[in-house]
């Protein structure tokens, strides 16, 4: 079989309410890196934040749109429910410990596959989040000196589909995403492009589930990633043959984008690996400036005026 086009997962961008909030738990308790704080390039006035291992790397990279205010969203089908952080396998219990410290609730661990045991909780607008403990991950993952390295978290192991049908979905993204069914287990499907951490995405379908509704807590869209900007475009044009509704190229600054639905509903990104979140700023210092992309740059006063500032305290997330 030819190169597949689609290398694993690139990013999951979620909405949630307050921006400081939403840093202090993802940069802080679960110790993430932010790498980029930006503007939604389609709402100036929200932030785009992005938390990553150190470069940024996609199959790591959490982003939220923060609304103030927003309403709540809930949870159903037609959404990516959970979205699954990986960790060393043995490294739950430091996990249980910390959220305990940060009064966050989670289940007892529990298995699902061969080789892995996870914990769920929800981040403070309630957006599903599980911590995957495997030995299957080589990625170092990345840690601000407040989780200790063998403990960190490396990137996205896996995301969950929540489906009224299987089906539709399923052939969709073995047929024109070149994934692969890996597993099966109670009712829950595995898919992959290469079978390791960063590239599983599950599809569990519940028939008599009513739909979910976006607003805080809930994801956005799902990105996958693909090698550069021909395969971008072989994708999209293979899409469009099909007649998947698909946008144009969109430039985002950090990658080029196409959108799409997927059969069931959950927005889908195909995103480039290339040029990646040091375009704009030293690898060392990702994430600490506000970065806009250039046509957006005249208006920086107006733009940084209405954006409430956040701040990282380390300080208060050491073990
Ligand atoms: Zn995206």
């Amino acid at each position: 079989m030819s190169k597949r086009l689609i290398s694993g997962l690139h990013h999951v961008t979620a909405l949630s309410s307050g921006a400081q909030e939403n840093l202090d738990f993802y940069a802080g308790i679960l110790g993430l890196k932010m790498v980029k704080k930006t503007i939604n390039f389609d709402a100036p006035e929200v932030y785009h934040l992005y938390y990553g291992d150190r470069q940024g790397s996609p199959g790591t990279l959490m982003t939220f749109f923060p609304y103030p205010g927003i309403v709540k969203g809930r949870k159903g089908t037609g959404q990516l429910t959970v979205t699954s952080f990986s960790t060393a396998a043995g490294s739950l219990e430091y996990w249980m410990k910390r959220l305990d410290r940060f009064n966050v609730e989670y289940t007892t661990p529990q298995k699902r596959f061969e080789g892995e045991e996870f914990i769920y909780f929800e981040d403070g607008d309630g957006l599903g989040i599980e911590i995957v403990a495997n030995e299957a991950d080589s990625r170092e993952g990345y840690y601000h000196g407040h989780i200790p390295g063998p403990h960190a978290i490396k990137g996205f192991y896996s995301v969950t589909l929540n489906e009224q049908r299987h089906d539709r979905t399923a052939s969709f993204i073995t047929g024109l995403l070149e994934h692969t069914l890996i597993a099966e287990n109670n009712g829950r499907k595995r898919f992959s492009t290469n079978g390791k951490p960063g590239s599983l995405v599950d599809i569990t379908g519940t028939e008599s589930g009513s739909a979910g509704r976006q607003g805080s807590g809930t994801v956005h869209h799902v990105a996958f990633a693909t090698e550069n900007y021909d395969s971008q475009l072989e994708i999209r044009e293979r899409l469009a043959a099909e007649g998947v509704h698909v946008t144009p190229v969109i430039d985002r600054q950090y990658f080029q984008s196409i959108y799409f639905r997927e059969p069931g509903g959950v927005l889908f990104e195909v995103a480039t690996i290339p040029p990646g979140m040091a375009v704009d700023e030293a690898p060392e210092s990702l994430g600490e400036a506000l970065m806009l992309p250039p046509w957006h740059e005249k208006h920086r006063a107006e733009i940084e005026n209405n954006l409430e500032p956040v701040e990282f305290d380390i300080e208060k997330f050491r073990d």
